[in-house]
């Protein structure tokens, strides 16, 4: 007997039929034996709906009102749930957030978890019921309702698995598990029968939408064996990916997991600025004050005194960007000119192996040449190579790269 926790994304409850259908499943899994919590999220397409509606009525929504709002929508799917749950003869019983008590810090709309009562859960289980959880939502200490950000029913799933030592955190999906790149893009693309938590974090991270990042954090840091399956294919069918820790990986890993690639970036290049100390921070000191995330940044090496200084945002906050660089720094500092380009995209390879394997970033940079294409930036880790390119040649680059590193073949 082992306790399992079941996460179902918005498809997979997005009508009564699939409703009843996640019933089915669960009955399966309870008839051999196991406990069962399960976690969803609100109906597909829901989340935005309210969004919207919050949208009409204050165009910037008080973050407190708005989660009221937001969390709504997996109140709905865990009362149908249980519902269909009960209509096969099974005991189950559906909480919110705060009735599990998800306790939250009070930042709305992106709460963490910090902790999670399971005497109620525990006591459900004892007695044979399935519990069912409302993904996405808490309660902070003062009892106002919280969200953890959009795809957070992921982490609500893997912190309850954390928080009950379940033996496995399951995250049914529309597709069938974790793949070598995003398969619209390349048919040749691979799932892949495990990833490492790092390269999962690394994935999620640059742009593979996958699992939501923090979920795959809270796996990292306690521990939860996660995986990753479809909610429409027969049990058995599809093993789905499993997040594995590298220590435990005995397989000789492939050199690369996977290429993630994002198009929600931004590049801002601050042109000929003095090359002294100070310049950094005070470009980006005013950027992170406005509370806008940077993520790459190169300085060049200067020249004559001066230099150039590129950095890329998140492409909504672009202009709010550009706005804080022209009124904030540009005389501040005598920069010649502030360029940007909203028509980038970023390029990532992550792999474990890379740890090991030199020449990877010569392949990657060579491939990319034989295409024509001009890297505007790069950036490494221990595990992940990634460039700026033209958005405008990103499937091109995917495509190239999958075949070049032979992605499509199993390791
Ligand atoms: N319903 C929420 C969203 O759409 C949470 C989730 O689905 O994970 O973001
Ligand atoms: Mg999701």
């Amino acid at each position: 007997m082992a306790l399992i926790v079941q996460k179902f994304g918005g498809t997979s409850v997005g009508s009564p039929e699939r409703i009843k259908n996640v019933a089915a499943r669960v009955a399966k899994f309870l008839t051999q034996g196991h406990q069962l919590v399960v976690v969803v999220s609100a109906i597909s397409g829901e989340t935005n709906r309210l969004l919207a509606l919050a949208k009409e009525v204050q165009p910037e929504p008080d973050p407190r009102e708005l989660d009221v709002v937001l969390a709504t929508g997996e109140q709905v799917t865990i009362g149908l749930l249980c519902m269909a749950l009960l209509e096969r003869g099974i005991k189950a019983r559906s909480y919110n957030g705060a009735q599990v008590r998800i306790l939250t810090d009070g930042a709305h709309t992106k709460a963490r978890i910090l902790k999670i009562d399971e005497e109620r859960m525990r006591a459900d289980l004892a007695a044979g019921t399935v519990v069912v959880v409302a993904g996405f939502q808490g309660v902070d200490a003062d009892g106002n309702i919280t969200t953890l950000g959009r795809g957070g029913s992921d982490t609500t799933g893997v912190a309850l698995a954390a928080a009950l030592k379940a033996d496995e955190c399951q995250i049914y999906t529309d597709v069938d598990g974790v793949y070598t790149t995003d398969p619209r893009i390349v048919p040749e693309a691979r799932r892949l029968e495990s990833v490492t938590f790092e390269e999962m974090l690394e994935m999620a991270s640059l742009g593979s939408k996958v699992l939501q990042i923090r979920s795959v954090e809270f796996a990292g840091k306690y521990k939860v064996r996660l995986r990753v399956l479809s909610s429409f294919q027969d049990e058995g069918e599809g093993e789905g990916t499993l997040i594995t820790f590298e220590d435990d990986a005995k397989m000789e890993q492939a050199v690369i997991s996977g290429i993630a690639f994002n198009r929600d970036e931004a590049k801002i290049t601050v042109m000929r600025v003095p090359d002294r100390p100070g310049i950094a921070y005070a470009i980006l000191g005013p950027i992170g004050e406005a509370n806008i995330d940077v993520d790459m940044i190169i300085q060049n090496a200067g020249v004559d005194g001066m230099t150039d200084f590129s950095f890329t945002v998140h492409r909504n906050e672009y202009q709010k960007a550009l706005d804080v660089l022209n009124k904030q720094v540009k005389g501040h500092i005598k920069a010649s000119d502030i360029r940007g380009d909203p028509k980038i995209c970023k390029v990532s390879m992550v792999g474990v192996g890379m740890r090991t394997h030199a020449g990877i970033a010569s392949r990657m940079f060579r491939t990319l040449s034989e295409e024509g294409i001009n890297i505007q930036m790069i950036s490494t880790s221990e595990i992940k190579i990634s460039v700026v390119i033209d958005e405008k040649y990103m499937e091109l680059a995917v495509r190239a790269l999958h075949k070049a590193f032979e992605l499509d073949q199993p390791a």
